[in-house]
């Protein structure tokens, strides 16, 4: 493992740009106007890579969620946004994206001081939140509808209607661009949004919210409540004026939130967690599949949905792609994510570091081979900041935790398979199934194989890619419906069937 040096930059000069209550925590944004917690409280946020605190959240409370979803729920019931032209919605997000891109490089700055992420990572989350406004700033203003051939004198259309007042609960790994993924297509269709960031992460979407209100977006169109997701996400989820809670998070807070939505039957999307099998033949190449299962599991430090925690190599290349990745996984420059040489940063908190350690701890205890890692860096970095150095496991068996549960780190899992068959099976056996992946030279096998995969999204050759336009989304317990591309757009609609009587006179069914 390479360390790369502490840098000595301006890593709290994006902080400016963020709206202050009078006592100078950062303020949270009532429908179009910046307060502090009815409380007063606030919620100090850590440095992922140094320890040091660094700046108060205003942190919402309950009240502060009910005065939310009463400016959202006049918002949507007698605004003026549900019903603004298409074309006008489109243009305010396009404005939206161009302030984005105007402001990209303190925007990376401040998801990399609030989540660790390396800053080229960053840059790359920036980019692709102003291209979610613009893809769905395009969508906004297309065909939605749908006619039906119908007996005559009838006709029959739809017409896809905002579906009203939308909770959006999101998590840390990619604080602006999950909530981009959520507000983009919901204000493409109409709707009046209340997100909830992780409490970890509330930086961008505040700034976001600011920039929006000055892009022209109406008062009570958006609020954003950072705090805590047992106050203010639950106070969503429960309430009964909230007509959608969309949810990003882990399977147990899903949970615990489709049951709290139960009481109004609100529409729900959930995109929830992965243990995602990255499957790679013998005949496969070589180099590329070696860089996408390095890309899969340590981007963002393993702290992805999507991420390729499961290698499924095929036996009689096994030792030798394994003893290839430990050679290539320790040359990864582990860092803090302001330092331009750094390629992997710091976990987001504390809490998930000791959570990945545990993991650690645990598979070594089911008897699986550390390969490599398994522990913080030495020296600095290992004193200050959450970092974990990359990890392989070896000699695991499919009962494992450490194979069956999702980590949210830098840690793979190695399985092995001799033949299509057993490959398909080990891919599948996992309670989720958002991604995967299948490595190999053999077109008509990659094709095979693919379909097999009970997962939402899944790449043949790659690892990772993601496009604004293609539906984000898994099986089993990694989900409920799909975000991005249309159906993303759909996900923010109500569809009404209309029914046109053209010949206006009696049916005559009942005789006078
Ligand atoms: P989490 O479930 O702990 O928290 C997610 C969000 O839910 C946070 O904003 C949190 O404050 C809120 N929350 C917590 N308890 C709540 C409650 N009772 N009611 C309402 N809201 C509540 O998840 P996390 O630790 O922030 O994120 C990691 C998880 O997110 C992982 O499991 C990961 O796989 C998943 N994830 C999924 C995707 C995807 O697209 N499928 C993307 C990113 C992350």
């Amino acid at each position: 493992m390479i360390q790369a040096e502490r840098p000595t930059s301006q890593r709290h000069a994006s902080l400016r740009h963020l709206e202050r209550t009078s006592t100078g925590d950062v303020a949270l944004f009532l429908g179009g106007t910046f307060a502090a917690a009815s409380d007063g409280g606030a919620r100090e946020l850590v440095d992922p890579a140094t320890d040091d605190a660094y700046v108060k959240v205003a942190e919402a409370t309950a009240a502060d969620a009910a005065r939310a979803i009463a400016i959202a729920r006049q918002a949507f019931d007698e605004g003026p946004w549900p019903e603004t032209f298409a074309l006008d919605r489109a243009r305010l997000l396009n404005k939206i994206a161009d302030a984005l891109d105007a402001n990209a490089a303190d925007f990376a700055a401040m998801e990399t001081l609030n989540c660790g992420k390396p800053l080229r990572e960053a840059e790359y989350d920036v980019a692709d939140a102003a291209n979610c406004f613009r893809y769905y700033a395009g969508l906004a203003t297309k065909p939605h509808g749908q006619t039906f051939d119908v007996p005559a004198p009838s006709q029959s259309f739809t017409v896809r209607e905002p579906i009203g007042v939308c909770g959006q609960i999101v998590p840390w790994n990619y604080p602006l661009l999950m909530a981009v993924w959520k507000l983009a297509p919901a204000l493409a269709a109409g709707n009046v949004c209340i997100l909830k960031p992780s409490e970890y992460t509330p930086l961008s979407a505040l700034w976001l919210a600011k920039l929006a209100t000055e892009a022209g977006l109406p008062q009570g169109v958006l609020s954003v409540l950072p705090g805590a997701g047992p106050v203010a996400g639950a106070a969503l989820a429960e309430s009964m004026l909230v007509d959608k809670i969309a949810f990003t998070g882990s399977v147990p807070t899903g949970q615990t939130i489709m049951r709290a939505a139960a009481g109004n039957v609100k529409k729900i999307s959930l995109e929830l967690g992965g243990k995602s099998p990255n499957v790679v033949f013998a005949d496969a190449n070589w180099a590329t599949a070696i860089d996408y299962a390095l890309f899969g599991i340590y981007a963002n430090a393993g702290q992805v949905c999507s991420a390729g925690s499961r290698l499924i190599v095929e036996r009689e290349i096994a030792e030798r792609f394994v003893a290839e990745l430990v050679r290539r996984a320790r040359k990864i420059v582990v860092g803090d994510g302001f330092a331009a040489a750094t390629e992997m940063g710091p976990l987001v908190s504390a809490r998930q570091r000791d959570r990945v350690e545990e993991y650690i701890r645990i598979g070594r205890a089911e008897g699986a081979t550390l390969a490599c890692g398994g522990t913080r860096p030495p020296g600095d970095l290992g004193e200050r900041g959450n970092f974990i150095v990359p990890t392989i496991f070896t000699d695991t068996t499919p009962a494992m935790r450490i194979v069956r549960e999702e980590i949210f780190g830098p840690v793979l899992a190695v399985q092995t398979f001799i033949d299509e068959a057993e490959a398909v099976r080990l891919a599948n056996d996992s309670p989720y199934g958002l991604a995967g992946a299948v490595f190999t030279s053999d077109a008509a096998r990659a094709h095979r194989v693919i379909r097999k995969l009970r997962a939402g999204i899944t790449w043949i050759n790659a690892y990772h890619p993601t496009y604004n336009e293609a539906p984000w989304g898994g099986y089993k317990q990694s989900g409920i419906g799909r975000e991005l591309g249309t159906y993303g757009f759909e996900a923010y609609t109500e569809v009404k069937q209309i029914n046109v009587n053209l010949a206006v006179e009696p049916s005559g069914w009942f005789k006078d």
